[in-house]
């Protein structure tokens, strides 16, 4: 086991790979070192109030401003957690982190949605770059949340499914998977990105924010997707028939959908209405980047949790107001 000296340094390469401490609030690389993880920043910064210039004086560690901020827990058992998160292929219940790492059930709880939350903030931040998926993108709407609605007989065309989903959609809600397929002879896996919405119509700007123009999208017949013929070539396969028509095939999107399943079922059990989108943001990141190493899963974890700005949940149980930085 790592020593909280030794989880410190590895964090601090992660954080700053040019090992030199920087000011979160002021961008400086001037400092005083208070003690072996604090620092005191020698920057100057605008004063919000006055709007003028002044000392910046901000104390800080390597996880201040960070998603891992007010963190209770050592640096090692971050570390820890961090690879419990990982090795779970379906994805990794709080219960057995629990009895991994020895703590609460709320910890790992907590933990976990830190690390779904700094995921989605790392994918925000690509998605402000504009649509980044190409080539050939499939699309796919899973129902989540609500009962089941049981079938009085099997289904056996296309209008008949449309009807079935209507009812369905009344009920449920949708999250809705984006996945490119791999390049032909790349090793570079396709990207994979869930949105969690009220009915799959509703997923159409994101997948615009998504994916670049002229790619060739494919889908099922569900009228839902139908504004995108507008903007992509599309190619369309009738699920009440076969999973594939000709090249066009909706399979890859279902292989994730079915671990979705198994995971939802078998490792958390329940899946509550709020917390939809972060376990699509968790899947499609484990589905993503299922072929680089354990340890460099962690490093890309890590890097998400101490490179980007506080947590939305920080505070989670005590359900503190967040507060303003000054
Ligand atoms: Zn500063």
């Amino acid at each position: 086991m790592m020593t909280e000296d030794q989880a410190h340094e590895k964090l601090k390469v992660l954080k700053w790979p040019d090992g030199i401490p920087t000011c979160p609030i002021c961008g400086s690389k001037q400092s005083w070192q208070v003690d072996a993880r604090k620092w005191k920043c020698r920057g100057k910064r605008i004063d919000a109030t006055t709007g003028k210039e002044r000392w910046c004086y901000y104390q800080y560690t390597i996880t201040t401003q960070t998603h891992l901020h007010s963190r209770k827990r050592s640096l090692k058992h971050i570390l820890a957690a961090c690879l419990s998160f990982v090795n779970g292929v379906l994805g990794a219940a709080a219960l057995r982190q629990r009895r991994e790492i020895k703590n609460s059930y709320k910890t790992p709880f907590v933990f976990q949605h830190r690390i779904r939350a700094a995921i989605d903030a790392a994918n925000q931040k690509q998605l402000a770059d504009g649509p980044f998926m190409e080539g050939e993108v499939e699309i796919d709407g899973m129902f989540v949340t609500g009962r089941k609605v049981k079938l009085k007989a099997p289904i056996t065309d296309e209008k008949e499914l449309e009807k079935f989903f209507e009812t369905y959609r009344e009920t449920h809600t949708a999250l809705v998977v984006v996945r490119e397929r791999r390049a032909g002879g790349s090793d570079v896996p396709g990207r994979v990105r869930t949105i969690h919405v009220a009915k799959e119509g509703d997923s159409i700007p994101f997948i615009r924010r998504v994916v670049k123009t002229g790619t060739t999208i494919h889908a099922d017949y569900s009228s839902q997707y139908n504004p995108l013929r507008m903007f992509y070539p599309m190619q369309r396969v009738n699920h009440s028939k076969t999973y594939k028509e000709g090249d066009a095939c909706t399979n890859q999107a279902e292989s994730f959908f079915s671990r979705v399943r198994a995971a939802k079922e078998g490792v958390y059990r329940s899946w509550r209405k709020k917390y939809v989108s972060w376990y699509g943001v968790e899947m499609a990141w484990r589905e993503e980047n299922s072929r680089i190493p354990n340890g460099d899963q962690v490093d890309l974890v890590l890097k998400a949790l101490l490179q980007l700005g506080r947590s939305p949940i920080t505070g989670y149980w005590q359900e503190h107001k967040r507060k303003p930085l000054f």
